[in-house]
């Protein structure tokens, strides 16, 4: 009782944060609590967890951070949040998000944006902002988010936590809503490496349900021997990055050499490509996803009078935010006949360069160390009124998912009240492993 109560109080006491778009009610949580305490022990029993409001959980709203799906309540739990209950852990609520998890910022919800818990005139970033500021600010110790292009480590990386993009195919995306379904995975949030390896545990997994899910699972090693270690440091972009951001960085990449590890300089090169093809194949992807808001089946209605040109278009003038227009707008220029060679099939012969890259980069190494995020969190209103820079915020995280390899983003370093993440990305299925390195570097 004093754990969920105090939670809750927790709960009110950030809420000029808005990292929670619903709380579920306390008595239902503690009855849930006591239910799975009675059953046994799994690995989670009786611990609340906050999960990103576009994954499923029977019964609660599931926005998306949108007024498209302001009213819609999930009438089922997503393959993730059937492993958690597996496991004894009780939903406490859904968290604040880009609209349809697009932006770095946390800011174009249609429930107003989300705060730093480390100084409230900064974004907290995005777009799973609302996850990664309740366990940022100890409401709780868990959170799930998603990453497409970043929106795991973006935000980890801005409030001083732990985020991992697990390895494409790991964790089932069943019960995720789509935005762009060949980038994305659902991934933990912690406030340590050892929560965070725990968390990814339990939601890893093949899943008949999702069938981009594969069998071959990452294991994990007993130890990293620091002293074998080969870094590769991404000198490049982490010379690109604000001064503050780049000494953290080169911080921790001498920490490493410190306990043994070699490390040596390197470039992916491609960096110009990196972010215009993964906004080309988000964008592409996203339109395609986002056509079923067509106001009948679920979801945000003006009504059904009219031609169904009429209708479709109302509702979703009505029912998407700006950023969200602008991406179906654009990813279905880039789809469209004439310019899909132009465009599209450019990006993806980018993403088989990036992927080729990536894959000899490492061979000559085990793991890429690079900042997060270029730059320390900007105020609110600062970047989301141009979007490009918005975009260009991203240039070190969708590497990891153009490839699908795994990307674990560390606290490394205090400028000031404000916390710097590096990024360690290594092969595929390297998950567990970046997780010992995060867990040798505390
Ligand atoms: N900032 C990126 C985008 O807007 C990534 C978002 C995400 O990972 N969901 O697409």
């Amino acid at each position: 009782e004093e754990y969920v109560y105090s939670t809750y109080e927790k709960i009110e006491k950030i809420e000029e944060l808005n990292a929670f778009t619903y709380v579920e009610k306390a008595d239902v949580v503690l009855k849930e609590v006591k239910a799975r305490l009675a059953e046994g022990r799994g690995r989670l029993t009786g611990l609340l967890i906050a999960i990103k409001d576009n994954i499923s959980v029977r019964g609660m709203p599931n926005t998306c951070g949108s007024r498209m799906l302001s009213n819609y309540i999930s009438p089922y739990d997503a393959t993730v949040i059937r492993k958690l209950r597996e496991e004894g852990a009780v939903v406490v609520g859904k968290t604040n998000m880009d609209e349809f998890a697009m932006g770095s910022t946390t800011e174009t919800s249609y429930f107003g944006p989300v705060r730093n818990p480390l100084d409230p005139e900064r974004i907290a970033g995005g777009s799973s902002g609302g996850s990664a500021v309740a366990v940022a600010a100890d409401v709780v110790k868990l959170a799930l988010g998603s990453d497409t292009g970043g929106s795991i480590r973006a935000p980890a990386s801005f409030t001083g936590i732990y985020g991992l993009k697990p390895s494409y195919g790991t964790v089932s995306r069943y019960g995720l809503v789509a935005y762009a379904n060949s980038l994305e995975q659902i991934g933990p949030f912690a406030q340590n490496p050892e929560d965070l390896e725990l968390l990814y545990d339990v939601i890893r997994g093949p899943d008949p349900k999702d069938s981009t899910t594969i069998s071959d699972q990452p294991e994990s090693p007993a130890q990293v021997d620091m002293k074998g270690l080969r870094v590769g440091l991404l000198v490049d972009v982490t010379g690109a990055s604000e001064p503050p951001v780049r000494s953290v960085t080169e911080t921790v990449a001498n920490k490493l050499s410190d306990e043994g590890a070699s490390v040596k300089e390197v470039t992916l090169g491609l960096t110009d490509y990196l972010v215009p093809a993964y906004y080309i194949i988000a964008m592409s992807e996203a339109s395609s996803n986002l056509a079923r808001y067509d106001g009948v089946r679920y979801g945000y209605s003006t009504g059904t009078d009219g031609t169904w040109k009429e209708v479709y278009g109302k509702t979703r003038g009505e029912g998407f935010g700006t950023e969200v227009k602008r991406r179906i707008l654009l990813g279905s220029f880039i789809l469209s006949a004439g310019y899909y060679e132009q465009y599209y099939l450019k990006a993806l012969k980018v993403r088989t360069l990036v992927i080729k890259q990536l894959t000899s980069l490492l061979k000559e190494v085990n793991v890429l160390l690079s900042p997060t995020m270029p730059i320390l969190p900007p105020k609110l209103g600062e970047v989301i009124s141009d979007p490009i820079r918005m975009y260009m915020m991203d240039v070190n995280t969708v590497v990891a998912n153009l490839t699908g390899a795994p990307s674990l983003s560390l606290p490394a370093g205090k400028v000031g009240k404000l916390s710097v993440g590096v990024q360690l990305t290594g092969p595929h299925l390297s998950d567990f492993y970046l997780i010992q390195i995060a867990r040798s570097l505390r």
